[in-house]
Order: structure tokens, then C-alpha cells, then sequence
């Protein structure tokens, strides 16, 4: 089978398709054959080197996919081949024709979506619904600014706020973005770019101010996010690229929170509790990742340029 393998760490060019031999599954494990892998900007990081914890090298990236059952080992219970299912981890990579898993990695994929849509489930939902809901603890009726809406991550959470009842205010970097995120529902959506952009926001909560931030890049926005915030309000960080400065006075005077989300670092009852909500919302039909474009797996280091460039407008995957 095809994979991705990583010889060193490096620019894009290092994610090199190599022929690998096809998995076996040991007691307990399962193959997948990968229809459709995701991109997160994660996996960018550490094709780098440039991340706390890397992997021995060479490796396969990737932890997101989608795909179907193809061989289950000795002992697995509640699987059968010819499922369809969408991965969040594997043991063995997901940018690759097959990935090996455990079955706490696999999750159904409903007949209605696509695999390209299955492969953008995993890290950007997961990460999605335990910032809001685990570390933000939103409430239905809050005023929501999720601020860089227009990725995997950020259009996952319009969705699951959307679903409980949570009024949506987003910014995305272009036109296309923000109007993209109308039709996901935004109530309101706002450049991040433009100079005046807090202030409109401000209005259009009536001065009132935010329940709560989605932050994607803290090290640009939390200076500006804080003076946003309504009283008892709280930015929960999952983005941020380097330091920022703050005025911790616009927290006091607002009896105010900084959280910082990491879906890696997530006790595994409360992403189990989040794959139900999940899995339930793709089935009531709340829940539809948006996918911008698709790479074949022979293209994986433009597919790695392309999440890390602006304009954002869904999920990057790769076709396998
Ligand atoms: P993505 O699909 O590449 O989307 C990036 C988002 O950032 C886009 O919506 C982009 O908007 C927005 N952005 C760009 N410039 C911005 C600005 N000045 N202010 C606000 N937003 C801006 O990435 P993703 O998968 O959604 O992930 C988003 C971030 O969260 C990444 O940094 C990623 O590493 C991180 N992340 C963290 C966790 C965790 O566990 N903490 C998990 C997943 C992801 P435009 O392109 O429209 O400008």
C-alpha cells in the first residue's frame, strides 16, 4: 500500500509517498482502508520539528480519516468488515491507503456523509465541543464570537453552538469566508482584518459584550478579545502562535476568564462524551463538515502549504 512516510523533519517537500507493506491487525486491532485523511494545522507544526512532542522518525502523519473496515484481529467485539467509519487517531498514521487502529479510535460514519466530510470530523469537532461546552461551558441564550470561523475548527463549533441554541457572531478574512458563514448560520460575521472590526462587534451586542471567544490565534486577538467580553465572560484559546501582551484590568473589570483548551490533553470520558454528541448530530443532520478542497495523497505537501495559507472557507483533506 501507498503511505506518507517522513524521513526527516523539514519543509512540506518531506512528506514523500513511499510503498510500505499492507497492515495486519494483532489481537484487539483493526485495518482501515483510508479513504479520505485530514489535514490539521497541528500535523504542520510537527512535520517541522517545530512541536513539544515529535515522533521517531520516519513516520506517518496524521490522525484524522475516514474509510472502511477491512480486517479486525483476534478479540475485537462490535466492528465487522465493511463498516463505514471515520478515525480520530490510529496507531499507525492516517495519511496513508490503510491505517491500524484500536477501537477506541473508531467511531460510525453515517451513509449520508462522504468520506472527504468523515475525514474532517476527528481533531476540529472533537477540539470544537470541549471548548465550548467542557472548558467554555456554554449556555444556550449566550452571545458566542468565534473568532476565525472559517477553518475546521472554527466552522465545527458554528455548527454544534448553532445546535444549542447559541446566538453566533464569527469573523472570517474574506468575503468568500464570511459569507460562507451566514449560511452556517452566523448572526452577525465581521473581518479580522479590518482595523475597527472589536468596536462593531461591540454594537452589535448593544455594548453589552460577549458570554464568550472562541480564540484561534491568540497571539494576535487576546489584547483585543478581552475588552469584548461581557461581565463573567471567558476566551477559551485553542489557536495561538507565539506570546501577546495583555492589560489583565480588562479581566477584573469584568470578572472575567482565560482558558486554554488542548484536545490531546482531553480525559477520555469527557472526548467520549463528545464523539456521542457528535455522532448524534451528524445523524440528526446538524452536523455537516464542510470540506474546501481535496489533494491526492501524491500532493500532501500542497496540501500542507494550503492549511497554513488565509482564506480559509471549510477543511483541507487528502484523497487516499
Ligand atoms: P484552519 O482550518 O487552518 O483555520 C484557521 C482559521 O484561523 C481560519 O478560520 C482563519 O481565517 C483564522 N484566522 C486567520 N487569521 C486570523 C486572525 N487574525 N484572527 C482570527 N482568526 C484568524 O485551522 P483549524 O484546524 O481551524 O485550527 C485553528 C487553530 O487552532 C490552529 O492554530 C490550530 O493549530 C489550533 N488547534 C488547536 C487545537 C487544540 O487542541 N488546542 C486543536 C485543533 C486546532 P481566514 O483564513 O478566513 O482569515
Amino acid at each position: 500500500m501507498k503511505a506518507i512516510r517522513v524521513p526527516q523533519f523539514g519543509e512540506p517537500e518531506v512528506l514523500q509517498v513511499a510503498e510500505v507493506p499492507d497492515l495486519t491487525p494483532g489481537p484487539g486491532q483493526i485495518v482501515v482502508q483510508i479513504h479520505a485523511a485530514g489535514i490539521n494545522p497541528v500535523e504542520t507544526y510537527i512535520r517541522a520539528g517545530k512541536y513539544a512532542k515529535l515522533p521517531p522518525l520516519p513516520y506517518t502523519p496524521g490522525t484524522d480519516g475516514a474509510g472502511i473496515i477491512t480486517a479486525l484481529g483476534a478479540g475485537v467485539n462490535g466492528w465487522k468488515v465493511g463498516d463505514r467509519v471515520y478515525l480520530a487517531g490510529s496507531i499507525s498514521g492516517t495519511y496513508a491507503e490503510q491505517a491500524l487502529c484500536e477501537p477506541a479510535h473508531l467511531h460510525p460514519l453515517p451513509e449520508t456523509l462522504t468520506f472527504e466530510q468523515g475525514a474532517a470530523l476527528g481533531v476540529p469537532y472533537l477540539t470544537a465541543h470541549v471548548a465550548l461546552f467542557h472548558r467554555g461551558q456554554l449556555r444556550s441564550g449566550e452571545i458566542l464570537l468565534i473568532h476565525g470561523a472559517t477553518g475546521g475548527v472554527g466552522l465545527a463549533a458554528l455548527q454544534l453552538a448553532k445546535a444549542a441554541d447559541v446566538r453566533v457572531l464569527a469573523t472570517g478574512g474574506t468575503d468568500a469566508g464570511r459569507a460562507l458563514l451566514l449560511r452556517e448560520g452566523a448572526y452577525a460575521v465581521f473581518d479580522h482584518h479590518a482595523d475597527d472590526y472589536p468596536q462593531q462587534i461591540l454594537e452589535a451586542t448593544d455594548g453589552h459584550g460577549v458570554g464568550m471567544i472562541l480564540e484561534m490565534l491568540a497571539n494576535v486577538n487576546l489584547g483585543k478579545d478581552l475588552p469584548m467580553l461581557a461581565q463573567h465572560g471567558r476566551v477559551v484559546i485553542v489557536g495561538s502562535r507565539g506570546p501577546v501582551e495583555i492589560n489583565p484590568r480588562d479581566l477584573m473589570s469584568r470578572n472575567a476568564d482565560i482558558r486554554g483548551v488542548m484536545v490531546f490533553a482531553t480525559p477520555a470520558p469527557v472526548l467520549t462524551e463528545a464523539h456521542m454528541a457528535i455522532v448524534s448530530g451528524l445523524q440528526g443532520g446538524a452536523l455537516r463538515p464542510i470540506v474546501a478542497q481535496s489533494f491526492p495523497l501524491s500532493e500532501a505537501p500542497q496540501a500542507h502549504a494550503a492549511v497554513m495559507s488565509s482564506g480559509a472557507a471549510g477543511k483541507i483533506v487528502l484523497t487516499c
